[in-house]
């Protein structure tokens, strides 16, 4: 019996070998875990961009956002919330940045989908990314109308 329920757990959970994330959410790598309920874990970035920075992820192996199940949204926005607060509640942080990178042409280096949770203090000096202007307002509306149309 217990080994059945070994068996199925392990189908569910649909762990991907190589990756380091699913390691970490086996309990095979430490990490610093600050969150585990129902499929979503979370623990600190190894190399944070502020101290406090943390990563939520999907128990399950989801390559990127496009991969993840709709379903899993709700206990995913709840993680989001409550791992968020806490980082800044416990870092005194007077805001948060939700980041996350898909494909490797965004920056994204482990190949489990993961939500970043950045604390971020006044003046900290954190740019995140530079913004241009559009070379006209016709090029703006055409690109809308290129993904509206995709959206469907
Ligand atoms: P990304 O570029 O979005 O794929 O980010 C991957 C993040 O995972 C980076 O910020 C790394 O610092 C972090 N990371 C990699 N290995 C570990 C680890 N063993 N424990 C905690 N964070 C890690
Ligand atoms: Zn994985």
């Amino acid at each position: 019996m217990i080994v059945h329920s070994w068996v199925v757990l392990n189908v569910e959970r649909a762990v991907n070998q190589d990756c380091i994330f699913c390691k970490i959410i086996a309990g095979e790598i430490p990490s610093a875990k600050i969150y585990d309920h129902g499929g979503v874990y979370a623990f600190l970035d190894i190399a944070p961009v502020n101290k406090g920075h943390a990563l939520v992820v999907p128990k399950k192996h989801y390559a990127t956002l496009f991969d993840l199940p709709p379903d899993l949204g709700r206990e995913l926005t709840t993680a989001l919330q409550v791992v968020g607060r806490a980082v800044m509640d416990a870092t005194g942080a007077a805001g948060l940045n939700l980041g996350m990178n898909n494909f490797e042409a965004a920056g994204q280096l482990v190949h489990h989908a993961h939500f970043h949770l950045i604390p971020r203090h006044a003046g900290d000096g954190l740019t995140l990314w530079t913004q241009h202007a559009y070379g006209s307002v016709e090029e703006m509306q055409k690109l809308t109308q290129a993904i509206r149309s995709a959206v469907g």
